[in-house]
């Protein structure tokens, strides 16, 4: 593999290029912003690789690009995606989210990290293969959405109408990188997500605040509403919430057993004292990994501008966001919420929902989470720490686990400050030719 790390030295220059020019074209999958374009690059750049592409195109949907190249016994599906999460507060960065800027040694942009980076760096690590190693030993199939960061709204009649694309002996998923500790890290499954949106109304228009004696007050309809969600002690009070969370299984909890704790490094990172209800070890893992959450992700009603304004809102609304575990169903979470709201007397207040995503979890002793420990072997020279699974969510459901695929994260230029979805997200250089020297690493492995 000389050759290959060689050439992915005298490439670096042009490498890097290639990897600005797909962040500077906004997909911002949220606001319908450069999707379209940002595919048709996708495509061009593994049609130059010299993959054989397919562009799916389904109504309302952001494209499907997917790319074949290679052949051998094992097939490797990789699952990326090619959008990114709104930029904003803008006046959070210290440079333009779509203008790629390096500074110390870090990349900064939007979707560097999440997911443009990994991608990139992914194709770039094939093409060094082909120009040093000859032919792939495997087959390799690029998936590469443009809705993920909104929950991967459409992907799953996709795969349900093509489960032929899915099949394969495993999954790279788009995540991969180093922990708080600098230990490279593999994830054998994701959460689950269903996202809603809580809205209220009250009167016609927003009126002068001294009308708050008589006319009702869709703010306070919200937060009395919200307050019967979740009790202070983090427990969730939706009936039914938790009937169908499957607790940790034994090797489930061997596995946390070796993961190393970095507590004190993610407190100081987050910039708080302790975490909720003084969590510490094993056990702020085990709830980190296996718990399901509710959220208030954003929260808005009246006057939120400079000074004071004495209005009395016309309409209240809140965005949250619940993490499911297995073998949670997002459905059975809005009928629960419908119901719950309900039965406290809000039945006036509306759900939008903004997509669902079932858990899922694939086994840790697969051929392709033993590939991707071998390539972090040979790359980083350190053992690779293996979570069971990611707290965050990602498509594992429909792409993997319905279709019986193995997935192992890995490949991946992410590290604990990567600010990913919020301001400032960047990679450290280093860590992307490092993920990509992996993935030469990987397939090699893979094909093993
Ligand atoms: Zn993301």
């Amino acid at each position: 593999m000389n050759r290959f790390d060689a050439h992915i030295e005298e490439n670096k220059g042009r490498y890097f290029d290639e990897l600005c020019t797909l962040l500077r074209q906004p997909s911002i999958a949220a606001q319908g912003i450069g999707i379209e374009e940002t595919a048709m690059l996708v495509a061009r750049r593994l049609e130059r690789l010299g993959a054989q592409v397919e562009i799916f195109r389904m109504p309302g949907a952001a494209p499907v690009v997917y790319g074949s190249i290679g052949n051998g016994a094992r097939t490797l599906l990789v699952y990326d995606h090619y959008d990114v999460q709104p930029p904003e507060p803008l006046d959070l960065w210290h440079s333009p989210p779509f203008e790629p800027t390096l500074r110390d040694g870090k990349l900064y942009a939007r979707g560097v990290a999440d997911n443009k980076g990994n991608l990139m760096l992914r194709i770039q690590a094939i093409e060094s293969w082909l120009a040093t190693q000859g032919d792939l030993p495997c087959r390799i199939n690029f998936l590469v959405e443009g809705e993920e960061e909104i929950g991967s709204v459409n992907l799953e009649s996709f795969c349900q109408s093509h489960p032929e694309l899915l099949r394969a002996d495993g999954c790279l998923w788009e995540t991969g990188g180093v922990n708080a500790l600098e230990q490279p890290t593999i994830a054998c499954g994701a959460k689950g997500i269903c996202y809603v949106e809580l809205v209220v109304h009250g009167a016609a228009y927003d009126l002068h605040s001294a009308n708050a004696t008589m006319v009702p007050n869709p703010a306070w309809r919200l937060v009395w509403a919200l307050a019967t969600l979740k009790a202070p002690d983090e427990r969730v009070l939706i009936p039914g919430f938790y009937d169908r969370v499957r607790p940790p299984s034994e090797a489930d909890m061997a596995a946390l057993a070796r993961i190393p704790l970095d507590d004190d490094a993610l407190l100081a990172d987050f910039g708080i004292p302790q975490f909720l209800g003084g969590m510490r070890g094993i056990e702020r893992l085990k709830a980190h990994l296996f718990n399901p959450t509710c959220t208030i992700c954003g929260l808005v009603a009246g006057y939120v501008g400079e000074g004071s304004k004495t209005v009395l809102p016309s309409e209240a609304r809140a965005k949250i966001d619940f993490r499911l575990v297995p073998d949670m169903d997002p459905a059975d979470v809005v009928t629960a919420l419908r119901q719950h709201l309900d039965a406290h007397g809000f039945d006036d207040i509306a759900i939008i929902e903004y997509g669902h995503e079932k858990p899922g979890r694939s086994d840790p002793d697969s051929h392709v989470v033993q590939a991707m420990t071998t390539a972090i072997r040979a790359t980083y020279h350190k053992e690779p720490v293996i979570y069971p699974t990611m707290a965050g969510t990602g498509p594992v459901y429909p792409v993997c686990t319905a279709v019986g695929t193995p997935m192992a994260s890995g490949c991946g230029t992410g590290y604990q400050g990567s600010q990913v979805h919020a301001p400032d997200e960047n990679i450290r250089l280093d860590d992307y030719w490092m993920a990509m020297r992996c993935m030469g690493a990987f397939i090699q492995a893979f094909a093993a």
